[in-house]
């Protein structure tokens, strides 16, 4: 997790795709809640044209259940497929098989049409690093499934996994690279942590997202670190070191460690369900 993109890379991760995606009827894209469109690489749309699609909104554990709904209706509106979840857990992996098969009905439909029977439908997960990917895979693959490979027609060294007589998944998620050269975007992925703390620093990520809650949701942080919202942003995380002793060596507010108490428990959600983007209808 939390690796640097370079230009290489890029093409390189592009070009895999390219070749990937050419085995598959679905793509399974994942996109964090919290940020659903900037989690998201929309280079994704072109890769995939023509494939059927699937957004998965992961860590929806995190997220505000309002916003989710908006953002799930924004992408049913734009034709995709979409469910939000918690990656880690098992329970919410039954429902995915039934999406995938609802997803790809039409090219089921045809397979019937033309006599071709048990023919499983194909799929891969892609997005950008940390949305989940692997924890994905690992609920719903399970240990149950068979790994398949080297099949003719299929390019060698593809392992396929089986998740039952009707999903084939390929092994190996596709990743994505994130859009960061809009600063907005890199903003909220580093405030979520996908992007390494040394590019950002934390003590202005803090600022950005202490004057976000303020007006998104007022009254969440004067209710757990008891401070007043009235403060302005830097007194307002100077008053949390106080309330909090986060202390220097000398015995001072620290306000640094302030900031970083303040983005870790939004990280983990301890600020409770908090989405920072609301879909523009
Ligand atoms: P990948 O880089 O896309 O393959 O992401 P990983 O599967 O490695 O997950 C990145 C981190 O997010 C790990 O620490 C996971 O435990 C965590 N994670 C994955 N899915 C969820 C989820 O739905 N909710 C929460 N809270 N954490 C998750």
């Amino acid at each position: 997790m939390n690796f640097q993109w370079y230009p290489g890379h890029m093409t390189k991760a592009k070009r895999q795709m390219q070749e990937d995606i050419k085995l598959i009827d679905l793509v399974i894209e994942l996109v964090d809640a919290r940020i659903p469109l900037s989690s998201r690489n929309p280079d994704i749309d072109e890769l995939g044209k023509n494939k059927y699609r699937l957004i998965l909104m992961n860590k929806a554990d995190l997220a505000d259940k309002e916003r989710t709904r908006e953002w799930s209706a924004f992408f049913k509106e734009k034709g995709f497929f979409v469910v939000s979840l918690d990656a880690r857990s098992k329970s919410g992996m039954k429902s995915i098989t039934d999406i995938v098969m609802e997803a790809c009905k039409e090219k089921i439909e045809r397979d019937r049409k033309r006599g071709i029977k048990n023919r499983p439908v194909r799929a891969m997960v892609v997005g950008i690093p940390n949305v989940g990917k692997s924890t994905f895979i690992n609920s719903y693959a399970g240990k149950a499934c068979a790994k398949t490979g080297n099949k003719p027609g299929v390019t060698k060294g593809k392992q396929w996994i089986r998740l039952n007589k009707s999903v084939e998944l390929l092994d190996t998620p596709g990743i994505l690279w994130p859009k960061f050269e809009d600063q907005t975007v890199g903003l909220r992925l580093a405030l979520i942590g996908s992007i390494k703390d040394e590019i950002l620093n934390v003590d202005e990520l803090a600022v950005e997202l202490v004057k976000f809650l303020k007006a998104e949701y007022p009254g969440l942080l004067a209710q757990r670190y008891e401070v007043s919202e009235e403060n302005d942003i830097i007194e307002l995380i100077r008053a949390v070191a106080v309330n909090r002793k986060c202390l220097s060596k000398g015995g001072e507010p620290d306000y640094s460690k302030a900031a970083a108490l303040i983005i870790d428990d939004f990280r983990s959600g301890k600020l409770g369900h908090i989405t920072l983007e609301r879909p523009e209808i």
